[in-house]
């Protein structure tokens, strides 16, 4: 089976892991530290504005608790999102409010975020669909222009790059995912970015447990060092030196990672040119720079149902991100969002990631035309 996603791990990642049983130092510790300065300098930001979590996912609850959102409070995110992000929000008590996207990107946009702000709008909650960035700065300007928090689920955009700028730092916060089906893996783990020291300090008390002093591992020499206080009742969401190993392994790595993305990418633009049948992803534009996790094909309904079947069954995976959540029946939204709708029962994401060789990126290519011959 050839998989949509996959992690390059190898020798370098295994070493790092045996070094840490070495330490004898496995949880949170000077890896994670080092993960997180090295994350903060691939982002180009300060250092004290970025904490590792566990998960992405824990991330996003992080991120709707640090700014107080609550009962009453509606946040505005696109129906094509992760279900975590309208997840954080309703558990809160707050309202997911699900709006359109561009057909083509898959991304929300300035007027589709416009288009749903009431008085009561605390937040929007914006991806990068497949590392690549919408138009960053309208969005921004929406959100500033009536004073409310841009948040960036950057969890697939490790990568990504807007006017210079790493994705994930243009809004007031970001996060990153590193779980097994992302592009720079560490089993589960996360990053998070804060735009004030202040909400970094407290989504970190948030984060181990609402302490106010560190504790663990001290060489202090100060007395009673096992007192503390807590200024909320915070969670457990930390990484730990295991996966940080790997994420530094990982991290080095990234440019080449992408690069090979990209070079898939590439391939797959000029050997499917000739499909008639099909949209091909829209192009990068020239103020951006993708992490190229997704490659999406975009066609009529019916015949993408009937291609996902038919290279499922010649061993080529492919899949749909992110169902519409406007159709979850749970959250309960009874509304129409015409481009994602369209977007939904067209698109299909097909195998990219960076250990994919060039002889199935042309087996995928040699299928995908023989289908288009013998079926549409
Ligand atoms: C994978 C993903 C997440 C969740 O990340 P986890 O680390 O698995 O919690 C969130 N948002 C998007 C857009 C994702 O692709």
């Amino acid at each position: 089976m050839i998989n949509v996603f996959q992690p390059a791990l190898g020798a370098d990642e295994l070493a790092a892991i045996g070094r840490v049983f070495q330490s004898n130092w496995l949880g949170k510790g000077k890896l994670t530290a080092q993960f997180e300065t090295d994350f903060a300098t691939h982002l180009g930001v300060e250092r004290n504005l970025v904490r590792s979590v566990n998960c992405c996912t824990e991330g996003l609850f992080q991120a709707i608790e640090v700014l107080g959102i609550g009962s009453g409070d509606e946040i505005i995110l696109p129906t094509i999102s992760f279900v975590g992000a309208a997840n954080a929000i309703a558990a809160r008590g707050a309202v997911p409010v699900f709006c359109d996207v561009d057909r083509r990107s898959l991304n929300a946009t300035p007027e589709t975020i416009a288009a749903k702000l009431t008085p009561r709008t605390k937040a929007a909650l914006i991806l990068h669909y497949g590392g690549l960035p919408g138009d960053l700065d309208g969005m921004h300007a929406v959100a500033s222009g009536v004073g409310i928090t841009l948040i960036e689920d950057a969890a697939c955009s490790v990568a990504t790059r807007y006017k210079g700028r790493g994705a994930g730092t243009i809004g007031e916060i970001g996060v990153w995912s590193f779980d097994a089906m992302k592009i720079l893996v560490t089993g589960d783990g996360a990053m998070t970015y804060w735009n004030t020291p202040e909400l970094a300090q407290r989504a970190e008390e948030l984060m181990y447990l609402g302490m106010t002093t560190k504790s663990g591992f001290t060489t202090s020499v100060d007395t009673r060092w096992w007192e503390f206080d807590i200024s909320c009742y915070g969670r457990r969401s930390i990484m730990n030196d295991i996966s940080s190993a790997m994420g530094l392994e990982q991290l080095r790595k990234l440019p080449d990672f992408i690069r090979r993305r990209r070079e898939i990418h590439e391939r797959y633009d000029a050997l499917l040119a000739d499909l008639p049948w099909m949209e091909l992803p829209p192009p990068v534009p020239a103020e951006a720079e993708s992490s190229y996790y997704f490659y999406w094909l975009q066609m009529a309904p019916d015949i993408r149902d009937r291609l996902a079947g038919w290279l499922r069954e010649r061993g080529i995976y492919t899949t749909f991100r992110y169902y519409p959540l406007h159709w979850v029946a749970h959250y309960g939204a009874k509304i129409s969002l015409p481009a994602a709708e369209e977007a939904a029962r067209s698109t299909l994401c097909i195998p990219i990631h960076q250990s994919l060789t060039d002889n199935e990126v042309a087996e995928i290519s040699d299928r995908i035309h023989e289908f288009g011959r013998l079926h549409v």
